[in-house]
């Protein structure tokens, strides 16, 4: 039976908005349609154009008996992660390594206990070593007849080359701000206004301007970020702008990380509880204080997170900038910004406008290794400023 695109496909597809492409592929091969199942794919798009979303839902399709009803319990488990024979590998590491690669490729190995797929999806595979790439060769060349691989990654190039070159590519698109729109209202019942709102000033990334729909503070902090450029007028302005972004940034992470802190120091205490008679006194306050590094590192994480969302809205606000300079037409991102983003591009030229577009990439780039958050915003606002 040959699935067209124009039926929009429901059950575990549903969510994939703006992929009819890449859906039709993934129904084709659940359907065993000849050539169309290999036993090791990559999904490939730009951050928060689901390609997480379409490797589950591609695993619960293999799983479902009627190709991803989304009603099953075969269905809920895989997308939910429950599911005896679906493998989720999902990390905060900044590196899948060797002994982790391997430990996969023993499960997957393993015959389905289900009598379908052993299906091993690998959200970060652009994160494996090259050690790790290495172990997981021959899994990718000869495997178990019932083993299904699904690599995600930005893009292609993210992956070492020796992985990509034995897995089948499947790449996703950005989707359109009225396919988001769309999406926002029909499952999460955001209001007409909003959904149209929050897809546009998410530029694509579905995660982002859910968010932004449903929930007001994000909208409010978006909202501060871009009053910041017109009010860059002197030295001391820019110094503030950076405490205040950096500190808004501390406390969000905070507030995104509280309530799992506490749960998982409960749970610590819990299990070293558990044993006491067993646990010495020294031990116990050995993994209460690497519970604590690890927290400690998260919340950092958060913190760089949240001021690259700064970064990036500052980004679409410049955009703006120079596409009223270069008069391109295209719409705004930021239209209710549209009287402050025409003044600042009557006041400077379009190259002042790229070298503040490049000050912003260097900010993101000094994010990215040790220099404090606080140096690298002061310097980002005098530069924005200057
Ligand atoms: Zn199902």
């Amino acid at each position: 039976m040959k699935a067209t695109t124009q039926t929009p496909a429901g059950g575990v597809w549903a969510d994939l908005v703006g992929q009819d492409r890449v859906v039709e592929i993934l129904r084709r091969a659940v359907a065993g349609q000849r050539h169309a199942m290999t036993h090791a794919w990559l999904i490939t798009g730009p951050p928060g154009s689901g390609r997480s979303n379409a490797a589950k839902a591609f695993a619960a399709a293999l799983q479902c008996e009627r190709g991803g009803c989304g009603q099953c319990q075969a269905c809920r488990t895989a997308l939910s992660g429950a599911h005896p024979d679906v493998t989720l590998v999902r990390t905060e590491q900044l590196s899948i390594g060797v002994d982790e690669v391997r430990s996969l490729v023993q499960r997957a190995a393993m015959s389905p206990t289900l009598r379908r797929y052993q299906v091993i999806v690998v959200e970060d595979a652009d994160r494996i070593t090259e050690r790790g790439a290495d172990a997981l060769l021959k899994s990718l060349e000869e495997p178990a007849p019932k083993t299904v691989w699904v690599l995600c990654a930005p893009t292609p190039d993210d992956v070492i080359v020796t992985i990509r070159s034995r897995t089948r590519l499947v790449e996703l698109a950005t989707p359109s701000n009225a396919a988001i729109a769309a999406l926002l209202q029909r499952r999460d019942g955001v209001p007409e206004a909003i959904a149209q709102y929050a897809a546009r000033i998410a530029q694509g990334h579905i995660g982002r301007a859910r968010v932004l729909a449903r929930n007001e503070a994000a909208r409010t902090r978006r909202e501060e970020v871009l009053r910041l450029p017109s009010r860059l007028t002197t030295l001391g302005a820019c110094l503030n702008a950076a405490a205040n972004v950096v500190e808004a940034a501390g406390e969000e992470a905070t507030q995104a990380t509280a309530e799992l802190d506490a749960r998982e120091k409960a749970e610590l205490n819990e299990a070293l509880g558990a044993g006491t008679k067993g646990v010495r006194r020294t031990n116990m306050s050995a993994a209460l204080r690497e519970l604590d590094d690890q927290q400690k590192a998260r919340a950092k994480r958060f913190q760089r997170d949240a001021l690259d969302r700064v970064l990036t809205e500052l980004t679409s606000y410049y955009r703006d900038v120079l596409t009223v300079q270069t008069r391109a037409g295209a719409p705004l991102i930021n239209a209710e910004h549209a009287d402050d983003i025409g003044r600042l591009a009557q006041q400077h030229t379009p190259e002042s406008t790229i070298r503040r577009l490049d000050a912003i990439l260097d900010c993101r780039t000094a994010l990215e290794t040790s220099v404090a958050p606080l140096l690298a915003m002061e310097s980002l606002m005098i530069s924005l400023r200057a």
